[in-house]
């Protein structure tokens, strides 16, 4: 017979569900037994309900479900800060894509994935989107590190050391699903880089695959207006009407960006179902645009916040990137009431969940679902007093003040480490590759 999991019970100072929005418990207990959360009750009836309950008290704690991180290039935290304030184009083809090509082996992959591993758990990141070379090592960390992933399997029509075309891409990602061993907390997208470098046949078949796979579409869409002039020029159409008739406009798609939608698009993008990953940092690092968070939501659009990957952003710190969704939001509509600070909560979490149509496992405290949480140590100068505990969430907390973190039940962070991963030895390996690579960027310039 096998023994039941341990029942354990956190006793928070506040607890901040997410679904309802807005609601905050106090007195509250959330218990939990092996991945679930299978209680939430009055933390007076704990010691009635469930007597041989281990009891973990967080005094000055918030509460919270992980945050889901939607869009992001994971291994590119080794180019952090290798190259800044450029144009987005310049940036990715002079810089970010020769860097790749000299060093983005499995070996990069593994290094990389395992330094954004420890800097999203310490974070309070749980779960994110990524999109990169060699998910099936990212797969490996996420596998150790205890962290939740939906991976991308790259497709584009450019040659790199992942694959030379784009049914090389295709046939690569294929292996790729069939090669890893199962695991409940990893999932599978199809990931066409951008409408720019991916054709309309091999769009159509990642359709079909992602149909036939039940997985998602994640892509780079209007992520500036120049991509829409190219479009126009080489398609005879706007990138989203491309995708219109190619039947790919519709709920199964994940749209990093948007920052170039008209009225009627806004509209359009909502009626379709489709989910959009709002980058904030990243689009106003590279100039590219901003996203209409407050139309996108009075329109009834899923919206979920990324930070994108690292060498854009650089930091990959969902706490600032609430922060600055709520912002920007109110900055670029004139309209003090848009993207409240609930609200933000709510794409940095549940609405995250959805957009990888997870939500009905995380994304939100509830019973039955997936114990993914997060204790945040409010008992800080910059957070005292509290008048409003999810204000001072997106406004106000800073990523260090994440003591401690579960993803399924399991302890990832306890005290501000990461007890899943040596961190120790993760950075060091990651600093062996910036010496690595600052050599190669001095022997270029002495050419
Ligand atoms: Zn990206």
């Amino acid at each position: 017979m096998i023994a039941e999991p341990a029942i354990q019970a956190l006793l928070p100072k506040w607890v901040v569900p997410v679904v309802p929005e807005n609601e905050v418990l106090l007195n509250t207990a959330v218990v939990l037994q092996g991945e679930r959360i299978i209680d939430i009750i009055d933390a007076s009836e704990l010691a009635d309900r469930y007597p041989n309950a281990t009891s973990k008290i967080l005094p000055n704690h918030a509460l919270i479900p992980g945050l889901v991180n939607a869009h992001g290039h994971s291994p590119m935290v080794l180019m952090r800060g290798l190259a800044d304030d450029l144009p987005l184009m310049e940036w990715l083809t002079k810089h970010i894509w020769p860097t790749e090509q000299a060093f983005a082996g499995e070996d990069f992959v593994r290094a990389g994935s395992s330094l954004a591993a420890v800097e999203m758990l310490t974070g309070g990141t749980t779960c994110f989107n990524d999109n990169y070379f060699f998910p099936n090592i990212t797969a490996e960390v996420v596998n150790t590190s205890g962290l939740r992933a939906t991976l991308g399997l790259p497709v584009m029509n450019i040659p790199t050391i992942w694959a030379q075309d784009e049914a090389g891409y295709i046939d690569r990602g294929l292996k790729v699903v069939e090669e890893t061993e199962p695991n409940a907390r990893i999932g599978w997208a199809w990931a066409p880089h951008a409408p720019y470098t991916v054709t309309d046949e091999s769009f159509v078949r990642l359709g079909d695959l992602s149909e036939g796979m039940d997985f998602k579409l994640h892509l780079h869409l209007l992520e500036t207006a120049g991509e829409i002039d190219q479009s126009m020029a080489e398609h005879g159409s706007h990138p989203i009407d491309r995708l219109v008739n190619l039947g790919l406009y519709n709920d199964r798609l994940i749209a990093a960006h948007m920052t170039q939608l008209s009225d009627d698009q806004v509209a359009q993008t909502a009626e379709a179902g489709v989910h959009i990953l709002h980058c904030p940092a990243a689009n106003m690092k590279l100039a590219s645009g901003f996203c209409r968070v407050d139309d996108l939501d009075q329109a009834g659009a899923n919206i979920a916040i990324g930070t994108d990957g690292a060498a854009s952003n650089n930091r990959l710190d969902m706490f600032a990137e609430m922060r600055l969704a709520s912002l920007i939001a109110k900055g670029f509509s004139l309209n003090p009431v848009a993207a409240p600070a609930a609200r933000s909560l709510s794409m940095a979490t549940i609405q995250g969940a959805k957009a990888l149509g997870l939500d009905a496992d995380i994304g939100s405290i509830e019973v039955g679902k997936q114990a993914d949480l997060v204790a945040i140590d409010l008992d800080a100068p910059g957070t005292t007093p509290v008048h409003n505990v999810i204000s001072h969430l997106v406004y106000v907390v800073s990523r260090s003040q994440v003591s401690d973190v579960w993803v399924a039940g399991k302890v990832c962070v306890s005290d501000g480490d990461v007890v899943t991963l040596d961190q120790e030895a993760v950075v060091r390996e990651s600093i062996k590759w910036g010496l690595k690579m600052h050599s190669k960027q001095k022997d270029k310039s002495s050419i």
